[in-house]
């Protein structure tokens, strides 16, 4: 008889804990994966990267037929908003691809022990008041909502809402509050502008996106500003309250100063996440968390605590669905005794907003604090694609070492940028000089062409600017 029910017991079904129980399940070990939610697929299939891709990609449509982009091309239409519709091909999306996920364990065999789990010791769990052990397990447990002191979310009542709530709403709000100008903010606020409610993005910070780097994020204000959206930075929210349908929000400036009030039909929290550890029973298993409340581990995604591991949004790095998915390939290769890596410095961001937001790597600001570098920049406006295409807007750089000339960060701003920072990604992985991407063949017409471009301007060569 075996010693455990399993080799390996992941809990969590997020991008990171499903793709370890089927990478475990693929290299032969006995795997099940513990999930409190109705469906599998975590935050990201049901209430995260998918749902606002749904929201954006619908919303985008009505926009460029809304706003006149479509007309400028020749196509005349008056568009009529069916919100419920909307939401429904939202909701498609979001059940076909968690039914994927169950689809996916089956055919891996792996059992989703259904509950929260919650650890009796290091190789125990509890989950619906069953005990199961397992040699090794994996904490893949996701992030939640960092609330907003003194400010209640409501989902239900559709007023101060968090990113959930901002998906589901039943009517677009007149007036949206979006507190916090990070990606979550910008891609639901931008979900909602199109759709026609009047935004104010609030932030703390004197610019939107923190950790981009600095040119990204002032072009972005521009680019935001122009589309509609008004922008307080360098202002805090002290305090919201709700009568009936309204909210009025306070408003310092961060610095300190004279207060003001602002009222909203929607208000939007999305300061950020944290990570999911209440509850776990962390404490049986001795197991402390960081002041971030994450849990640490070593280059293996191994705990201090022998047979505990952890990956994706409960461990430091960011929050993106593909470094957990990563991190959950790597977990389960080393739990098979396999080398299972992830190259954290190349990990790629994207806002899917119109125009996207993409980077990997590092930003100017931070490479410069190792060493000299050489920059490279190229517009979009001189893009042969993105000029027909109407997208004058963005741009790419990438930035060099100044001495070894290799690859250290790359930015874009383009209608595809989320698409186009693949190959820049890539590049990075093989230690690519920025003369590697200059006299890599691009095919033309492609927004990919400014990435070449940008490499051919590091040393001062582009050809169409
Ligand atoms: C609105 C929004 C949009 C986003 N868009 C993107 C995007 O476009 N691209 C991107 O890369 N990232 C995006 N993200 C972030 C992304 O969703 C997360 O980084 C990713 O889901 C993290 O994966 P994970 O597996 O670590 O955790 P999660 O996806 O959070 O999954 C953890 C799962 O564990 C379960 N769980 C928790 N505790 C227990 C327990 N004790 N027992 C059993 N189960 C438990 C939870 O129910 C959850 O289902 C977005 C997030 C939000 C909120």
């Amino acid at each position: 008889m075996a010693e455990y029910d399993y080799d390996v017991l992941v809990i969590g079904a997020g991008p990171g804990g499903y793709v370890a129980a089927i990478r475990a399940a693929q290299l032969g070990l006995k795997t099940a994966c513990a999930e409190g939610r109705e469906t599998l697929g975590g935050t990201c299939l049901n209430v995260g990267c998918i749902p606002s891709k749904a929201m954006l990609h619908a919303s985008e449509y009505f926009d460029a037929a809304a706003s006149g982009t479509m007309a400028k091309m020749g196509i005349k239409v008056k568009p009529e908003l069916d919100l419920e519709a909307m939401h429904g091909q939202r909701k498609d999306s979001v059940k076909g691809l968690t039914g994927g996920i169950e689809f996916l364990f089956k055919k891996n065999k792996v059992d989703w022990l259904k509950g929260y789990a919650q650890f009796k010791d290091a190789h125990s769990v509890e989950v619906a008041g069953k005990t199961v052990t397992a040699k090794n397990v994996v904490i893949a447990t996701g992030s939640s909502v960092t609330p907003l002191p003194g400010v209640e979310i409501d989902n239900s009542k559709g007023v101060v809402v968090d990113s959930t709530g901002a998906l589901e709403l039943a009517s677009v709000p007149k007036k949206m509050v979006v507190i916090g100008g990070g990606v979550i903010g910008l891609e639901l606020g931008s979900v909602w502008r199109r759709l026609g409610a009047e935004v104010i993005v609030v932030e703390f910070l004197d610019q939107l996106l923190p950790g981009m780097d600095m040119d990204v994020r002032k072009e972005a204000a521009k680019i935001f500003k122009k589309q509609g959206m008004t922008l307080k930075l360098s202002t805090k929210v002290t305090g919201v309250t709700v009568k009936g349908k309204k909210a009025t929000l306070t408003l310092e400036p961060a610095a300190g100063g004279d207060a003001e009030k602002l009222d909203a039909d929607v208000v939007l929290v999305s300061i950020g996440r944290k990570p999911n550890t209440e509850g776990l029973g962390l404490d049986e298993i001795g197991l402390e968390v960081n002041q971030r409340s994450q849990i640490e581990t070593d280059h293996d995604f191994a705990t201090k605590v022998d047979g505990v591991w952890a990956i994706g949004d409960v461990i430091p790095g960011p929050m993106l669905a593909h470094k957990a998915e990563d991190e959950g390939i790597a977990v389960a290769e080393n739990i098979a005794g396999l080398t299972g890596i992830v190259n954290h410095d190349v990990i790629p961001g994207v806002v899917y907003t119109q125009p996207e937001i993409a980077g990997v790597g590092l930003t100017e600001e931070a490479a410069k604090e190792r060493g000299a570098v050489k920059v490279g920049k190229f517009p979009m406006l001189a893009n042969s694609r993105a000029k027909t295409n109407h997208e004058p807007d963005g741009f790419v750089k990438v930035i060099a070492d100044a001495e070894t000339d290799r690859v250290l960060g790359v930015w874009c701003i383009a209608s595809v940028a989320g698409t186009m920072i693949a190959q820049a990604a890539q590049a990075m992985e093989f230690g690519a000089t920025s003369e590697d991407i200059a006299y890599t063949c691009h095919a033309h017409p492609t927004h990919s062409e400014a990435i070449k471009e940008a490499a051919m301007a590091v040393t001062g060569k582009p050809i169409h600017i």
